[in-house]
């Protein structure tokens, strides 16, 4: 429940302002809290006088089955002039689907956008038995801002169990300010997710360095959230013959809620037209490459078998590489068909980035080293003396 202080309300508006949906109005200058309040908690924040509060209780367990639904934020990227789900929309729906079927419930996409958006149905056929499309001008582009009022919005009028998002730089920064807003508790970058036998989400994820894997449940708040790595689940075969059905949700936004202002958009230079995120070949380089000039041959095994370069933190450290393709814990997640690691050791900070690739090759002088545990194919010997031999080979 939104409650004002009467004594320190000084009658100034703001909040009449910022309220998305006209639910608070000053009256004799005193603000007033009016039925179709949300609690989004856009306006807690922004009134100067602090006369604002939102009480929110622990949910009882009588509470809990209030709450229900599995939902998923399908973040979009600008394509054609269209704005289409990430392949990490897909990813959460086939978990989605997964924790759905065992809790019973309703498995529902929400997307934000324009009139551009795009690709619905492909959300159906992944999976999704509703699609929530808040459609507005204000949402053309990510603004944390505009993202975090919408769905804090959608969540305290449907009220879902689960909400997952993906672990995206914009899923990041959206879903701790969703959480935050309505005092949820968040799981971030989780890497497993589960029901257990009362219903609660289990969240997995690495701990303490990555030498754990903790598992984590919020019994008291609903709904459970939890962001998770992209490359980590496969996305599931569509089925176009899948039925579901399309809803749009009414977004209340004013341009006035909206803080951060966009001011140019900067593409990253990708050598070839792929980040490592979304690359199929992967040629990683460790410490054990030596020198920085012995990156080339590392940038022409990748060119010679069409794939891309990446590597590990500690050439980042040594600025041999940008972090952008920075492979593991800190860095980046990588699902490709082939992750050729070269004088890579293998610490479970990099494996964690790496351990869905399909097929693992390592090539590392020392025979113990952790890397070829997760290998299919070890090659034991000097990295500087195999690679040129394998560049010539394929160059044949
Ligand atoms: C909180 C935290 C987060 C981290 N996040 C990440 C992360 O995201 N990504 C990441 O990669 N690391 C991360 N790390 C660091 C990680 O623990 C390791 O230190 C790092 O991965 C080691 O990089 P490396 O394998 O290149 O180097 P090293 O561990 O030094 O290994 C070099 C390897 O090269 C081999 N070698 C040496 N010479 C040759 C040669 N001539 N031919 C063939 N092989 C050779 C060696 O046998 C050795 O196995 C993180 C650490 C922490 C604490
Ligand atoms: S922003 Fe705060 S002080 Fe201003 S009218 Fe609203 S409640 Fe009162
Ligand atoms: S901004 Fe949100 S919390 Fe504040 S009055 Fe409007 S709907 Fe309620």
């Amino acid at each position: 429940m939104l409650t004002v202080d009467t004594k320190k309300c000084t009658g100034c508006k703001i909040c009449e302002k910022i309220c998305p949906f006209g639910a608070i109005a000053v009256v004799d200058k005193l603000a007033q809290v009016q039925a179709n309040c949300t609690l989004c908690g856009a306006c807690v924040s922004r009134c100067p006088a602090e006369a604002l509060t939102i009480e929110r209780r622990r949910v009882s367990e009588k509470e809990l089955v209030l709450f229900s639904g599995v939902f998923i934020w399908a973040e979009c990227e600008e394509k054609a002039g269209k704005l289409i789900p990430k392949k990490v929309a897909r990813e959460l729906l086939s978990q989605g689907r997964r924790l759905s079927e065992k809790l019973g419930q309703e498995l529902s996409v929400v997307i934000l956008g324009d009139e551009r958006l795009n690709g619905l149905d492909a959300l159906i056929a992944s999976g999704a038995d509703r699609v929530i499309r808040c459609r507005h001008r204000l949402l053309s582009r990510f603004s944390s801002n505009a993202f975090t009022s919408v769905v804090s919005a959608l969540i305290s009028k449907e009220k879902p169990s689960v909400f997952l998002f993906g672990a995206t730089p914009h899923g990041r920064e959206l879903a701790p300010r969703v959480a935050a807003r309505l005092e949820l508790g968040l799981t971030a970058d989780c890497t497993g997710l589960d029901i257990d036998d009362k219903g609660n989400l289990i969240q997995t994820r690495p701990a303490f360095g990555g030498n754990i894997m903790a598992s984590i449940i919020s019994p008291y708040t609903r709904p459970q959230m939890a962001t998770v790595r992209p490359n980590v689940f496969s996305p599931g075969e569509p089925d176009s013959s899948r039925k579901g059905r399309i809803e749009d949700f009414e977004v209340a936004l004013s341009p006035a809620a909206i803080r951060t202002k966009l001011v140019s958009v900067e593409q990253l230079a990708y050598e070839g037209s792929v980040g490592i995120e979304d690359a199929d070949i992967i040629v990683a380089a460790g410490k054990g490459c030596q020198k920085k000039e012995n990156l080339t041959l590392i940038q022409e095994l990748a060119d010679a078998l069409g794939g891309v370069t990446a590597g590990s933190r500690a050439l980042v450290e040594l600025d041999w590489i940008p972090h952008t393709k920075q492979v593991g814990q800190s860095g980046l997640t990588v699902g490709p068909q082939l992750y050729i690691a070269v004088g890579v050791s293998g610490a479970i900070q990099h494996l964690v980035g790496m351990s869905s690739a399909k097929t693992v090759i390592a090539i590392n002088k020392d025979p113990d080293a952790p890397i070829f545990k997760v290998s299919d194919l070890g090659i034991v010997g000097d990295a500087m003396e195999i690679v040129p031999m394998l560049i010539k080979k394929l160059k044949k």
